[in-house]
């Protein structure tokens, strides 16, 4: 049976059908919207400036129905802020944010509401004890992003064709289907000229926190990080990307996150990448953010020196490669720096 959701509930997930009506037949229309709602405008504006600051739609305590209707009400005119921008990568931040709150909120729940959720989503689980089965094709359409070898299929309890999960990975894979749906159903078409310049002060700092963002992570901070120490492997790797080479898969995968873990930032890592000859800034940077961390949740360590040796992107190994004890590219500039500060 169909699960009747609660003015508080509807908040949290505002994306569900029944809040859709909800908004529908409660919420302002354009002309009331024109003329007041400032609080709810308010939080349309933090959402998304907090999704692009902190990574993260930060929940609110609702204490009463007039908070949960400002918090349910914020979703679309957030959504109608981040449509006026148009900026993927802005679209892609604020799902992200928006999916970041959606899990804090559902570690809480508890399983029926996980499971109704799930429905809703279109990811139905089966409960199994402690743990949520799910259909082996649900689960593949959405970890299709989780790359760590813990979510491949193989390495999952499959039985007659369910996957068998933890409540928590069940909640991640909710998190990523909240999100893509949030990146698909983005931008909405917003070509009202009154309602543009209702909202035109709100636009304009969502922008200025868009750029005041983007500004930072752009920011060179090549004093903690030394080029010149990397390991050969990484220098070719980055040589070929000056030369206009179209680098592997695993190549660019390996080079990114060397250059993260090495202490470089997200934009000297798309600076780098800039000079590719196939380069999309919004692709690159999606497959950054999954590399270090931001979306998949999961921070990838660089590959080591034998899988580098096996996917052929050792190069010219020198004297200090050839030593016992050299394992991983991390290693040789760690050294190599060592060296180079006298220590
Ligand atoms: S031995 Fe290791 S550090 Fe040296 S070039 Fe090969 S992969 Fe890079």
């Amino acid at each position: 049976m169909k699960r009747h959701w609660s003015l508080g509930e509807l908040a949290h997930y505002p994306f569900l059908d029944d809040a859709k009506d909800y908004i529908r037949e409660r919420g302002p229309d354009p002309e009331r919207l024109l003329e007041g709602w400032g609080d709810m405008k308010n939080r349309a504006q933090e959402r998304v400036i907090q999704a692009v600051k902190e990574g993260k739609v930060l929940g609110r305590y609702l204490d009463d129905d007039i908070m949960k209707e400002d918090e349910l009400f914020s979703y679309p005119v957030a959504r109608m802020l981040v449509s006026c921008i148009a900026d993927n990568y802005l679209i892609r931040r604020y799902a992200l944010g928006e999916a970041e709150r959606v899990a804090d909120r559902l570690k809480l729940e508890d399983k029926e509401v996980l499971l109704a959720l799930g429905e809703e989503l279109r990811v139905p689980g089966i409960p199994r004890g402690d743990r949520i089965d799910v259909h082996f094709i649900d689960y593949l359409e959405n970890t299709a992003n989780l790359k760590t070898s813990g979510w491949k299929l193989v390495n999952q309890d499959l039985r007659k064709g369910r996957v068998l999960l933890p409540v928590s990975r069940y909640i991640r894979i909710l998190k990523e289907r909240v999100m893509n749906d949030m990146i698909d159903g983005l931008p909405i078409a917003v070509t009202d000229p009154d309602l543009l310049d209702n909202f035109r002060a709100h636009i304009n700092k969502v922008q200025e926190a868009l750029d005041e963002f983007r500004a930072e992570t752009d920011r060179l901070d090549l004093g903690r990080v030394e080029p010149g120490l990397f390991p050969p492997c990484i220098r070719h790797l980055l040589a070929q990307i000056k030369e206009g080479v179209n680098i592997s898969h695993d190549a660019r995968f390996s080079l990114t996150a060397f250059m993260h873990k090495s202490g470089l930032g997200k934009g000297e890592i798309i600076s780098v990448f800039s000079e590719s000859p196939d380069f999309r800034e919004d692709l690159a940077l999606y497959q950054i953010e999954h590399i270090i961390g931001e979306i998949s949740g999961t921070e990838y360590t660089p590959p080591g020196c034998d899988l580098m040796l096996t996917t052929g992107l050792c190069h010219n190994p020198d004297e200090l490669c050839g030593r016992d004890w050299m394992t991983h590219p991390l290693t040789y500039y760690s050294v190599r720096k060592r060296e180079g500060s006298g220590a």
